[in-house]
């Protein structure tokens, strides 16, 4: 039997294992002995044989070889670079089981982190896809070059090493067509991807998105240049292969040694430089910097259960922190008396405001700044008085501690919390819970199927007040 000392397992040796466990990127975890390991690619039920690539003082990694009796929750992956891709990691496990893990995931965190005893708080069933299938509304794709060729696909796991593949299948199927003619005009016109090691080449990422509801699409080519050569050329290519759909070929430019996908400035090449899409029946413009949700089937469940949360009734003031292009604030504003909506990035604030005007929308003002500046001030000013609800959909990071104490001030009769990083969810909610507010209700929507990722919309409202 081996003990705890990282001496005995060595690099390159293989070991057999039962996973009984995941970890938090959907790595399947199991034991030899008192030590842990973490790999990739297995699922909870699953006993593998796997080689050990690195080892700490108590746990370790180590790479799938092969499964020596499968799980019952395992499915055969449907992509074909499921494994390599660093993309979706639950592709080998069952639909209905990936939505129990979910679920457990989010109650685990705001168990452990949050602290809270769930027995007093109304947790619904998780909302699931019907169908986990081409959701993603928007796709990044990474260019590279392999063997003096241009290629594309995705980055492998933590690395930036380009997995190829010509089709995605949590994506839309026009993308498949967007970057064989992208890749198509660059051999022509020998136009070289990027390389980040020397800062050579052109073509860093191509951007596409895809309004749902009305099937208008965008591409937006990422550049290491001040310019595209030929750009008209690959206009014309994206607007025969694609027809009257496209509606938008910009080029961004991002010369900058960074991991960040966009640059600042976006030109557009061909279109107005937006697309437009439905919510329910409010209608977005969407330009392509903008946050937009990328499941939209999923989205319209999720912002209808914070509807629901928000309880309004049509007297209410609503502040909508973190607010995009108003997406929220404005499915909300039909049934508020007013919605101020707030959020740093200056173009989605300009989105925001043109969606107020093409939904006819007028109960609602949107401010440019950082959500716990903006409402900070106009707290101090005292431009606001009561407020009944504050929704919140904050970054992954989660919400600053300023905001935090802002809220705890102004003490809206409820917040709805939507999130899509449950670790932080907890941390925060914590700290709203510590005395003014009451978790009541929490809904897990399956917005990222196939990944790891989790978004809960949750209820809390003043211990002093009803719901
Ligand atoms: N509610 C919107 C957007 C949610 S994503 C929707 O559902 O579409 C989170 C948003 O927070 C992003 O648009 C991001 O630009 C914005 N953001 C990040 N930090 C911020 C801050 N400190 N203050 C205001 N907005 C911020």
């Amino acid at each position: 039997m081996k003990t705890d000392s990282t001496l005995n397992y060595k690099k390159g040796e293989m070991i057999t294992v039962d996973i009984t466990d995941f970890g938090e990127n959907g790595e399947g975890i199991g034991k030899t002995d008192a030590f842990t390991w973490f790999i990739k690619d297995t699922v909870i039920g699953d006993k593998v044989t796997a080689k050990v690539m690195k080892t700490k003082k108590s746990y370790g990694y180590a790479r799938l070889d092969s499964i020596v009796k499968e799980s019952p929750d395992r499915i055969e992956a449907k992509c074909p670079v499921a494994r390599s891709c660093g993309g979706c990691t639950l592709q080998s496990l069952d639909y209905s089981a990936e939505l129990k893990l979910k679920q457990n995931k989010v109650e685990n965190h705001l168990k452990r982190i949050g602290g809270f005893d769930l027995s007093n708080v109304e947790i619904e069933e998780i909302i699931g896809m019907e169908d986990p299938i081409r959701y993603r509304n928007k796709s990044q794709f990474p260019f590279g070059r392999k063997n003096g060729k241009n290629i594309t696909g995705y980055f492998a796991g933590r690395t930036h090493s380009i997995v190829e593949f010509d089709d995605c299948i949590i994506g839309i199927k026009e993308n498949k067509t967007v970057l064989q003619k992208v890749l198509d005009f660059m051999e022509k016109y020998s136009v070289d991807a990027y390389n980040e090691e020397d800062g050579s080449g052109i073509v860093r990422h191509v951007l596409i998105r895809k309004g749902f509801a009305t099937g208008e699409l965008m591409v937006c080519i990422v550049i290491n240049a001040n310019n595209l050569p030929h750009s008209d050329k690959l206009v014309e290519s994206l607007r025969s292969a694609l027809g009257s759909d496209l509606k938008s070929v910009s080029m961004n430019i991002n010369k900058k040694n960074t991991n960040v996908i966009l640059g600042e400035r976006t030109v557009t090449l061909y279109g107005n430089g937006y697309i437009e899409d439905y919510i329910g029946d409010v209608k977005f413009r969407i330009s392509p910097q903008s946050f937009y949700q990328v499941n939209p089937v999923q989205t319209k469940k999720l912002y209808s259960k914070a509807l629901e949360y928000a309880a309004l009734t049509g007297e209410e003031t609503v502040w909508d922190m973190y607010c995009g292009i108003g997406t929220i604030s404005l499915f909300l504003a039909k049934s508020a008396k007013f919605v101020y909506g707030v959020e740093i990035v200056d173009a989605a604030i300009q989105n925001a405001i043109e969606n107020a005007k093409l939904n006819n929308i007028e109960n609602v003002k949107f401010f440019v700044g950082k959500a716990e500046e903006v409402i900070t001030g106009e707290y101090e000013n005292g431009n606001i008085r009561d407020i009944d609800v504050i929704v919140v959909d904050p970054p992954r990071k989660g919400l600053d501690k300023l905001a935090i104490d802002t809220m705890l001030k102004l003490l809206p009769k409820r917040i709805v919390y939507v999130s899509c990083d449950s670790s932080t969810l907890a941390r925060d909610l914590k700290m709203l819970c510590e005395k003014e507010y009451e978790l009541k209700k929490l809904t897990v929507v399956d917005q990222f199927s196939r990944s790891y990722h989790t978004e809960s919309v949750c209820l809390l409202s003043r211990k002093d007040k009803a719901v």
